[in-house]
């Protein structure tokens, strides 16, 4: 008998930073998810420390089925490289490929930033913003060496024998732009992925100027969750969460950011950086507004910027969503299947925050 579905939260902080403790002394890792399902686990994102939360968490390499990135920012790609080449030495059971979907490349520089206030100087002009197959293939060659050593002392067999690296091909007809329309109106959902246990549908969410930038949707015999990835508030993403048992949401906290930046002066430019923040993110408020909205039954939010956020947030964004919203830290679970109240329990043997 299998543990019913749920998520387990490997990292839970947003942002390229290393963060400090949050005000109850807890150390979030950055972005990574694992859907756990009838004994298979289904990845999603590797941020800072994705690989030893991984490891820590119990599960195991041979039981993963899949892995997915929402979007190439380092903040979800980070430690994909530590998971893939360790991944590649753990292993002793797999008998096939473990996928990796996640974006292609946008196929065109970005638009500058509205508050520049002179020209930037593209560098890697041959590929300039490489998509996931491409990233792998770099990620691996920067590790040459060791692959190398590794395939002629050991014997092991190519990384790619492991690896299996997909673009998620965006479905023609969207009237999707990198550049002027990242997440299209009344985009359907399409599907990534599909097995026994999971099917895994995404839809392009508001995360400019990245893209492409997805929102997954895992639908299984007995429950759903979906994943926001970074987003502002999107209707894209309320369509694809329709109905969902649990909707894992991104949030920002735009006070304490503004808070952070005034304590740091100088480094990323204030008006640059906020810019981003806007328009490229949700608060708390607008997540639950948006759970609401899609008629999820419950509301877990994540990606947490900044990761020292504390669970004050939940206040104002249970006005909007009175079902309760929920602030995990790493290493808890959130069961959505069976119909059961999705909750957040502390993973076996304890919840664990590492880094
Ligand atoms: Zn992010
Ligand atoms: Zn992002």
């Amino acid at each position: 008998m299998y543990e019913q579905p749920h998520v387990l939260t490997l990292g839970t902080a947003g942002g390229p930073r290393w963060w400090g403790a949050t005000p109850t002394g807890v150390v979030r890792a950055g972005i990574s998810t694992a859907v756990v399902v009838e004994g298979k686990s289904y990845i999603v994102d590797f941020g800072r420390g994705a690989a030893t939360q991984f490891q820590k968490s119990g599960l195991n390499i041979d039981d993963v089925e899949a892995t997915f990135i929402t979007h190439l920012h380092s903040d979800h790609t980070v430690d994909l490289i530590g998971f893939m080449l360790f991944g590649w030495m753990m292993t002793d059971n797999r008998t096939k490929p473990l996928p990796i979907y996640g974006p292609g490349d946008r196929g065109m520089l970005p638009l500058l930033s509205p508050v520049a206030e002179g020209e930037v100087t593209p560098i890697f002009n041959d590929l300039p913003t490489a998509g996931t197959v491409d990233m792998v293939s770099l990620l691996l060659q920067s590790h040459s060496t060791d692959v190398t050593d590794r395939m002629y002392d050991l014997l092991m067999p190519s990384p790619y024998s492991l690896w299996e690296p997909h673009d998620i091909e965006i479905p023609a007809g969207t009237g999707y732009h990198p550049n002027t329309n990242v997440s299209p109106a009344g985009m359907e959902p399409f599907t990534v992925f599909e097995d026994d246990r999971v099917r895994v549908t995404a839809t392009l969410v508001e995360h400019p100027p990245l893209a492409p930038a997805f929102g997954f949707r895992f639908d299984t015999d007995s429950g759903s969750v979906t994943i926001s990835g970074d987003t502002a508030p999107c209707e894209n993403l309320v369509r694809l969460a329709e109905g969902t048992d649990l909707l894992l949401h991104e949030a920002i906290d735009l006070d304490g950011m503004m808070e952070m930046y005034k304590n740091n002066p100088g480094g990323e430019s204030l008006d640059a950086s906020m810019q981003h923040h806007r328009q490229a993110h949700t608060t708390p408020e607008d997540a639950a507004k948006i759970a609401a909205r899609a008629g999820a039954k419950k509301l877990a939010l994540h990606h947490l910027v900044p990761g020292t956020i504390g669970d004050h947030i939940t206040a104002a964004a249970e006005k909007h969503f009175p079902a309760g919203v929920l602030i995990p830290d790493d290493g808890e679970k959130i069961y959505f299947g069976n119909g059961a109240s999705p909750q957040v329990l502390p993973s076996a043997p304890a919840a664990y925050s590492m880094l």
